[in-house]
């Protein structure tokens, strides 16, 4: 099988690709624009496999996306590719109307045309994964609930706003062309090659180096964590064994407070790189994010039943390796505070 995967060069793409390429025969196409969230040094080994290929394209770009799609004839899309982080889309929403909403538009049209050209075996096979988030769902302050496939979405944020936006783009698709799109919307991921910017890196890396860690508001927002090698799994699950037409939440089972979660990697730190000052005082509330959603929890008990997929990890076990493999990676994260990362692939290109 060759899959072609958007955004394979950030965190959850790479993952995907890492295990494809480790776990699987099959080929990738890895379609990026590279924008500051996408890094192919987090692809490692697997960037020099031979059934590894990268293409440095924009999905909002239809002549390039037409010119992949005939040149590489994939079997599958997984599209991830997306602008991601909440408090950029509430700094500068732009961006994530032109990627998130007519990026999606411009694949889904060209792999419906792609599609079409297709014989009807290749057509018949053919899947389109659009992959996409809980925040989709809004808020479950108050209740015992759990996000299924059938809540009603109420996004809060530009950033949610625009994933269930490409998400009724993508239910459009297979509903009035036939495309056969699968879609799953997924929990917070944490786990290595995360950028700094996103809560349990920026943690880690602010308590290495005895900064503040900030936490907003009283820490009292609960997601439900899931480890990012877990979901490469269940997304290559759902792309060769899902239903077309169908919806798969996806999730750890793994609700915590943002001030728990920021407390165990303290202590790990603690343990791990134990220092005279207790991290834990490093803790430093801040105002809380506008809109900020208190609680997230997803019911993943359709792709537990239907398709035998769960997490291999626990919040404990997972946050430990994400911890260790901080701790032995400081020169990736360095290249990224830095900016290197960027500056060397600009001098490769020029
Ligand atoms: P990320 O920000 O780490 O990576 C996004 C990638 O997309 C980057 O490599 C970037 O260069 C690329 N990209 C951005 N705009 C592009 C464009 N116009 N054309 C081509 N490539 C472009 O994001 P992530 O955390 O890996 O998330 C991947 C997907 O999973 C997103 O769709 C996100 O909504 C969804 N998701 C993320 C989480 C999470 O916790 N991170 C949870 C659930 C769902």
């Amino acid at each position: 099988m060759k899959l072609l995967i958007t955004g394979g060069a950030g965190f959850i793409g790479s993952a995907v690709i890492r295990h494809i390429i480790s776990d699987t025969k099959d080929e990738v196409v890895n379609l990026d624009k590279l924008t500051y969230a996408g890094n192919l040094e987090s692809l490692g080994a697997v960037s020099k496999s031979s059934r590894y290929v990268f293409e440095q394209v924009d999905i909002c770009n239809r002549a390039e996306v037409d010119r992949v799609l005939a040149e590489h004839k994939p079997d599958a899309i997984m599209h991830l590719a997306a602008e991601s982080h909440v408090d950029r889309s509430i700094d500068g929403p732009a961006a994530f109307i032109e990627t998130n909403i007519v990026g999606t538009y411009t694949l889904l049209e060209a792999a419906r045309q792609y599609w079409n050209g297709l014989d009807a075996e290749r057509r018949e096979n053919f899947r389109f994964h659009h992959i996409s988030t809980d925040e989709v769902y809004g808020d479950l302050e108050g209740t015992n609930d759990l996000f299924t496939e059938t809540t009603s979405y109420a996004p809060s944020s530009p950033y949610s706003a625009s994933k269930a936006s490409s998400d009724h783009l993508a239910r459009a698709w297979q509903r009035t062309y036939g495309l056969p799109v699968l879609v799953t919307n997924c929990s917070n991921n944490y786990g290595p090659y995360h950028f700094p910017e996103k809560l349990i890196p920026l943690v880690i890396l602010n308590a290495l180096e005895s900064k503040p860690l900030p936490v907003y508001g009283k820490g009292d927002q609960i997601r439900d964590w899931l480890y990012v090698e877990d979901h490469a799994r269940a997304l290559y699950k759902v792309v060769t064994e899902g239903k077309p037409g169908e919806t798969y939440n996806i999730g750890g089972h793994n609700e915590k407070q943002n001030i728990e979660v920021v407390q165990t990697i303290c202590d790990i730190l603690q343990e791990l790189r134990p220092q005279e000052n207790n991290y834990r005082d490093l803790i430093t509330h801040v105002k809380d994010r506008p809109g900020h959603d208190l609680r997230y929890a997803i019911d993943a008990s359709k792709i537990q039943r239907e398709l035998g997929w769960s997490p291999e990890e626990t919040f404990e076990t997972g946050i430990r390796k994400t911890v260790e493999w901080y701790l032995n990676n400081l020169d990736w994260c360095q290249r990224v505070q830095d900016g290197s990362y960027q500056r060397e692939r600009l001098g490769a290109s020029a």
